[in-house]
């Protein structure tokens, strides 16, 4: 990028996405400042390890995205354990907590997503916890003593995930979930229903249609009293209830909010000179033709490298398919797509043998896609869903033809 050496750049939000963005706007060739700005005192790491690796095995640690010198060497400001507190689009300031205020050229907001909490009575009881930090794996991870009884609050990925590790360390898992199924946010009925099978294969207690009424203990959590009026033993609490995008930053800059910071294609806020990448978007994806917000690891990656690449003059539409992945009890799940309707849904393989896909189908189009233990296919249905191909259900559904073959 020329004549940029006089320009600064601020990123505010040092977690998957920031750390990628400026990354790549040095890979662009941005010479000026970069100040990356991060409520959290760790250099930028992902967080999918969290609720994996780091609480199934013991002493596995968070690897960072890039150790610290990389930062010195890119010439990159980290300002850690900092919030941004407010921007000023018209003069173009970042205020932050620590009382320093960042002018900039160009502003890219990361801020991700804020973990919703339980108010209930006896939420502030020690012993329960959200997950979203390094800090909350590793206050998670010391509750996972074979023989505790952990409850998860939420049948989401997180939760499950939780609940898989937890009963891979010897625990007594319980998981109770408010809605009539797992997982239901973001799947179809079908995958909620052979998740709960194999979660009930490894004991675990699933509760649907089961609220939390109170937590109670001394100072620590002893016991879940549900809305059902039972009393579940707890040493430990975990709630997965959530993500709430954090628009709260991006609203002292009057930009357009709705569901997440509203961006087009280009990772374009409401404001010219902001862009917005990661959990806290709600952006236009031009293969579904409409605004969706995400929260997943390729989007915070791929949408912070877009992001950086047109703040350094390129003109990159983002436009992908959404996957995602999670891991449970040795069951590699993944999804492709984000349907909010289909009328249709094919089955290849065998679902609750734990080795198929789930196709989602809207007037005989492929919108979505949900693999167990398939991820080599699922290579090749994120790239028949990019191109727009469409095979028969026939085709879809039938073992002999691979999806190589579709693809041609
Ligand atoms: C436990 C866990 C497991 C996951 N597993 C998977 C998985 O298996 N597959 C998958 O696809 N995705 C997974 N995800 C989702 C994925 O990690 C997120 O989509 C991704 O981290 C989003 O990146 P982000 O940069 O937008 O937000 P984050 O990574 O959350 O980073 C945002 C950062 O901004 C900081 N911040 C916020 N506001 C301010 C402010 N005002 N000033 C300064 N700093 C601020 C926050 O403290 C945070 O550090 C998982 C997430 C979690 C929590």
């Amino acid at each position: 990028m020329s004549n940029s050496s006089s320009q600064s750049f601020v990123v505010i939000g040092a977690g998957h996405a920031g750390g990628r963005a400026v990354e790549a706007m040095r890979a662009n060739g941005f010479e000026g400042a970069i100040h990356l700005i991060g409520a959290e005192q760790m250099v930028p790491y992902e967080r999918p390890p969290l609720s994996k690796e780091m609480l199934v095995d013991s002493g596995v640690d968070c690897p960072p995205m890039h150790p610290a010198e990389f930062y010195t060497d890119k010439d990159i400001t980290l300002h850690l354990g900092v919030t941004a507190t407010d921007i000023d689009g018209d003069i173009r300031v970042v205020k932050n907590s620590d009382g320093t205020q960042l002018s900039y050229d160009q502003l890219l907001l990361c801020g991700g997503g804020q973990v919703r909490h339980l108010a209930v009575p006896g939420a502030e009881l020690a012993n329960i916890h959200t997950l979203r930090t390094i800090g909350d794996s590793n206050a998670i991870e010391t509750l996972l003593v074979p023989g505790n009884s952990i409850v998860i609050i939420g049948g989401g990925f997180i939760g499950l995930e939780v609940a898989s590790a937890a009963k891979s360390r010897g625990c007594t898992v319980t998981v109770i979930e408010a809605a009539d199924r797992l997982m239901g946010r973001a799947l179809p009925l079908e995958i909620g229903e052979t998740f709960a099978a194999l979660h009930r294969h490894h004991n675990v207690d699933i509760r649907l249609n089961t609220g939390v009424e109170r937590f109670t203990g001394d100072t620590a959590v002893r016991e879940v009293i549900t809305t059902s009026g039972d009393s579940v033993p707890a040493d430990g609490v975990i709630v997965g209830i959530g993500v709430d995008p954090g628009v709260t930053l991006a609203q002292t800059g009057n930009l357009e909010v709705n569901n997440g910071v509203v961006v087009d294609e280009f990772c374009r806020t409401s404001d010219p000179y902001i862009y917005a990448a990661g959990d806290v978007t709600f952006h236009f994806n031009p293969l579904l033709g409409r605004h969706v917000r995400l929260e997943s690891w390729q989007n915070a990656q791929n949408q912070a490298i877009a992001a950086a690449a047109n703040m350094c003059g390129a003109n990159t539409v983002f436009a992908e398919i959404p996957w995602f992945w999670s891991d449970q009890f040795g069951v590699n799940l993944q999804m492709s797509g984000a349907p909010d309707v289909w009328d249709d849904i094919a089955i290849r393989g065998n679902l609750s043998g734990r080795d198929g896909i789930l196709f989602q189908l809207n007037e005989g189009k492929l919108v979505g896609a949900i693999s167990l233990n398939r991820p080599r296919d699922m290579r090749f249905i994120k790239r028949l869903m990019t191109a727009g191909k469409s095979p028969s259900r026939d085709a879809l559904i039938d073992e002999a033809i691979t999806f190589r073959e579709l693809l041609k």
